[in-house]
C-alpha cells in the first residue's frame, strides 16, 4: 500500500512509499482510508514530537471503509464506513473502566505514538471504530476538530445561560465549537476576520480588534462565561479580558506558543477558572457522531497523498481559510 512515511523528522523527509499492507489479528479491523483531516498535531509529529514506530505514517485524524475484519469482530462488517476514534486505549485498566478513555494507562494516539492514517490503509483495533454515514469530510472532522470541542464544551457544563466566546473561531477546531456551543443552546461569539464565520450559525462575529469592546456591548458589561482559547501564548491575555465574573478559560491547543505570563490579581478578582481539556471519551465521541449530521465544515483545501508535505506546511499558510485535507483514496 502506499504511505506517507518519514524515518527522520523534518517535512523535507516526508515521501510516498511502497510499504507492507498490515494484517489483521482477531479483534482488529482493516480500514481503506477515505480522506484524512491535517491538523497541529500532525505537523509536531512530522518535525518534534516523539514518534513510535519508525518509519513513521503520521495522520491523526480520519475516516475509512471496513476492508477486512478479526474473527472475533461482530459490530462491523467489510463495506461499512466506519468513525475512528483515534487513540488507542486498552479498555480494562482503571481510566479505561471509569469511562475515561482519552488517559487510558495503555494508552497511545494514532499518528503519533502508532501508525497513523496518512496511508491507503490501517489495521486497528475494532474497539475504536463506530459505523457511520455522516458526509466525507465531517467523518474526517470527527476524531479531533470536532471531538476536542465537544468534550471541553461538555467539561464545563455549557448551557443555555452561556455566553461562549470563541477565540480562533475560524479554525479547526473553532468551527465545530461554534456549531456544538449554538447546539447546546449557548450564545456563541465568534472571534475572527473571516465572514464566512457567521454561516457556522455564531450569533455574532467580531474581528480581534474590536472584540472586547463589542463583547462589553453585547453582554452589558457580563462578558463572556466561557472563553475558549484554542491558540494559546498569543491570545492569553485576551481571553482574560474577556472572560467574566465566574467564568472560565478553556485551553486545548498552543499554536501559537504555550507559554503565558500569569496575572494572578486578575484570576482571583474574577473568580476565573481555568481549564485545561484534551480530546474526549468514547462515549464523547459516539454522542458526538449522533449529533454531527447537522455539522457544516468550511474546507480550504484538498491534497492527495503526494502532496503530504504541502498539506501539513498549508497548515501555516496565513491565508489559510478553512479545513484541510488529504484525500487518500
Ligand atoms: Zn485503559
Amino acid at each position: 500500500m502506499r504511505a506517507l512515511i518519514f524515518e527522520r523528522r523534518g517535512l523535507d523527509n516526508l515521501v510516498v512509499r511502497d510499504v507492507p499492507s498490515p494484517t489483521v489479528d482477531s479483534g482488529q479491523v482493516k480500514l481503506r482510508i477515505v480522506l484524512a483531516g491535517v491538523n497541529p498535531v500532525d505537523l509536531m509529529a512530522v518535525e518534534s514530537l516523539p514518534v513510535s514506530p519508525l518509519p513513521h505514517i503520521p495522520g491523526s485524524e480520519f475516516f475509512g471503509i471496513v476492508e477486512e475484519v478479526g474473527k472475533e469482530v461482530t459490530h462491523v462488517s467489510p463495506g461499512d464506513r466506519v468513525a475512528v476514534y483515534t487513540r488507542l486505549f486498552d479498555g480494562t485498566c482503571e481510566s479505561c473502566l471509569r469511562g475515561d478513555q482519552t488517559y487510558c494507562i495503555q494508552g497511545k494516539r494514532i499518528g503519533v505514538e502508532s501508525q497513523g492514517g496518512y496511508a491507503e490503509e490501517i489495521v486497528i483495533p475494532s474497539r475504536n471504530v463506530i459505523r457511520s454515514n455522516l458526509p466525507d469530510e465531517i467523518l474526517a472532522s470527527l476524531p479531533i476538530a470536532s471531538l476536542t470541542p465537544y468534550h471541553a464544551l461538555r467539561s464545563v457544563g455549557v448551557g443555555p445561560d452561556d455566553t461562549v466566546v470563541v477565540i480562533g473561531a475560524s479554525g479547526n477546531t473553532g468551527i465545530f465549537a461554534i456549531q456544538l456551543a449554538k447546539m447546546m443552546g449557548a450564545k456563541v461569539i465568534a472571534i475572527s476576520s473571516k465572514p464566512w464565520v457567521k454561516e457556522m450559525g455564531a450569533d455574532v462575529v467580531t474581528d480581534y480588534n474590536g472584540a472586547e469592546g463589542t463583547i462589553r456591548e453585547l453582554t452589558e458589561g457580563k462578558m463572556g462565561s466561557v472563553v475558549l482559547n484554542s491558540l494559546g501564548e498569543k491570545y492569553w491575555d485576551l481571553g482574560l479580558r474577556l472572560v467574566g465574573n465566574h467564568g472560565k478559560i478553556i485551553s486545548f491547543g498552543s499554536l501559537t506558543g504555550g507559554k503565558v505570563q500569569l496575572d494572578m490579581n486578575r484570576i482571583y478578582s474574577k473568580h476565573v477558572s481555568i481549564v485545561g481539556t484534551n480530546r474526549g471519551n468514547m462515549g464523547e465521541f459516539i454522542d458526538l457522531e449522533r449529533i454531527a449530521g447537522n455539522l457544516k465544515v468550511k474546507t480550504w483545501k484538498v491534497f492527495d497523498l503526494d502532496e503530504g508535505k504541502d498539506a501539513l506546511l498549508a497548515l501555516r499558510d496565513g491565508n489559510r481559510d478553512g479545513r484541510i485535507f488529504i484525500k487518500v483514496s
